[in-house]
């Protein structure tokens, strides 16, 4: 069944709405040096649109829903001040795309641009060779919205597959830490759990754990990631990575496969990293277990249908994850796969999606991409940056700026996706193809190095039963204790505090 464009469309502004506040993470303000021969772009070059800086942080925009995202962690200082006081930004670029859309034609008033044809690397049956084991690709004309969920709500957890997800995850025997839902509305609307260090709430401080993705292990590795689509614009995107021999990750909502479902193939056989991104883009700490359950699971079938191959990662909507999501994803055989944070000034957030919606400017994305590089040139790992192919905004400040100021970089990035830049092959990003020997299973390692307890251990993992130290309900703990100094151990003392 194909999907009109007015049709696709009309589900967007909820998840618009339910974005716009998103973005209130902290910035770091250290721009890097102009090297000779740099060529600078100046704000003043799209006046019109930058003498109006957003402040992003200010207020949710008119029309958010009651389930609006968490918010900034309290007592985090923001770099862009409310008030007349905020400079105009400005950047600097190495390179830019001969082709770009001019700056001051990305802005939230810009009418849609054309969408380009999908390559045809996705034939029906062909088996990809670039995976070990994969099934023949499926084909996509046969994909029946019916046998799905109504798009972009949360789905409902009484249907038959929903209560098979559940009884897989009770199979587990993993101890789901018996932490209440959140509120809606992030931090503010949560005291005590933002103040529950215990709970590992990512959204209130910034606080991850071992098994969480947060970084690349060598120095200039930029895990690439997209999110929210696939989407109009995303072909768009594919053909400037095809053309400049580059590979990706994308966290794919499952909503969006429905809707675009050969994109998502062409994605997949393009070599790029198909991974989850929940079916209707919720915070997820807001929702029961079993909701949650329903959201990751419907995300991996609607993906394995598609693609034939079922991905082992996930990023939670807005980096909303605590250990009781952590737990359900890894019973689920999900990794978590966040974004770089170093500090609460600097979080590897290029909130590009806010352009869209007015909330920012793309002259403020670009000063947010110069700040993250003149962070990353001093760090000793590589690193993972928040981006979408959800607007044509997003893929226009992509592929017209950010990734050809990446590819002039010297040193030079290694640009690729996250299961490579961890020194994984793209067959260990899925299910059925991972080279189960060499890089076990997601719940099984998790439990193995002791992130996880199970009440009886699960095939192939070694974890010892119920002597987990964290909080327990019916048959549910985590391993909070050597987390923390396994957290430790990977980050050092600065963020040892957030924990
Ligand atoms: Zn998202």
């Amino acid at each position: 069944m194909k999907f009109t464009k007015s049709t696709v469309f009309a589900v967007l502004p909820a998840l618009v709405a339910a974005h716009g506040i998103d973005n209130l993470h902290a910035r770091h303000v250290q721009a890097r040096q102009a090297p000779p021969g740099t060529l600078v772009v100046a704000a003043s070059s799209s006046s019109s649109v930058a003498a109006a800086p957003s402040s992003p942080a200010a207020s949710p925009p008119a029309g958010s829903p009651a389930s609006a995202p968490p918010g900034s962690p309290p007592g985090a200082s923001t770099s862009a001040p409310a008030g007349g006081s905020t400079p105009l930004p400005s950047f600097t670029l190495l390179a830019t795309n001969p082709t770009a859309v001019p700056l001051s034609a990305i802005n939230s008033l810009q009418p849609s641009s054309a969408t380009i044809p999908l390559p045809s690397t996705a034939v029906v049956g062909s088996t990809p060779t670039f995976l070990t084991n994969a099934p023949p690709l499926p084909n996509a004309a046969l994909l029946n919205p019916t046998n799905y969920p109504k798009l972009d709500v949360p789905p409902p957890i009484d249907s038959p597959e929903v209560q098979q997800w559940i009884a897989e995850v009770q199979a587990t025997g993993v101890e789901i830490p018996n932490l209440n839902p959140t509120n809606p509305g992030g931090c503010p609307n949560n005291t005590a759990a933002a103040a529950d260090q215990t709970r590992c709430w990512w959204t209130c401080g910034g606080c991850t754990r071992s098994t969480d993705v947060t970084e690349c292990p060598t120095a200039l590795d930029w895990g690439l990631t997209y999110d929210d689509g696939p989407s109009f614009y995303t072909p768009n995107l594919l053909q400037f990575l095809d053309q400049n021999n580059l590979k990706s990750t994308f966290f794919v909502v499952g909503s969006r496969a429905i809707s675009f479902p050969a994109t998502l193939q062409e994605e997949y056989m393009g070599q790029h990293q198909i991974a989850v991104h929940t079916w209707s883009h919720p915070p997820l700490t807001t929702l029961s277990n079993e909701e949650i359950i329903a959201e990751l699971g419907w995300t991996k079938k609607v993906i394995k249908d598609v693609t034939g191959v079922t991905p082992n990662m996930m990023r939670p909507p807005y980096g909303d994850i605590d250990d009781r999501v952590r737990a359900i994803s890894l019973a689920m055989g999900l990794t978590p796969v966040m974004w770089t944070r170093i500090s609460p000034l600097a979080t590897f957030d290029t909130d590009d999606f806010d352009i869209h919606g007015g909330l920012t400017t793309v002259q403020q994305v670009l000063q947010n991409w110069e700040n993250i590089l003149g962070n990353v040139t001093t760090m000793t790992n590589g690193f993972i940056v928040l981006e979408h192919d959800l607007f044509e905004q997003t893929v226009e400040v992509a592929t017209g700026y950010i990734l050809p100021d990446a590819l002039a970089h010297k040193p030079p990035f290694n640009i690729r996706p996250v299961v490579n830049c961890l020194n994984r092959d793209l067959s260990d990003a899925y299910i059925e193809t991972n080279n189960n020997s060499t890089n076990p299973p997601v719940f099984s390692a998790a439990v193995s190095a002791g992130a996880l307890t199970t009440t009886s251990a699960p095939a192939g993992a070694t974890g010892s039963s119920g002597s987990g130290s964290g909080s327990k309900s019916a048959g549910v703990s985590l391993h909070t204790s050597s987390w923390v100094s396994l957290f430790g151990l990977v980050f050092g003392g600065a963020l040892a505090t957030h924990l």
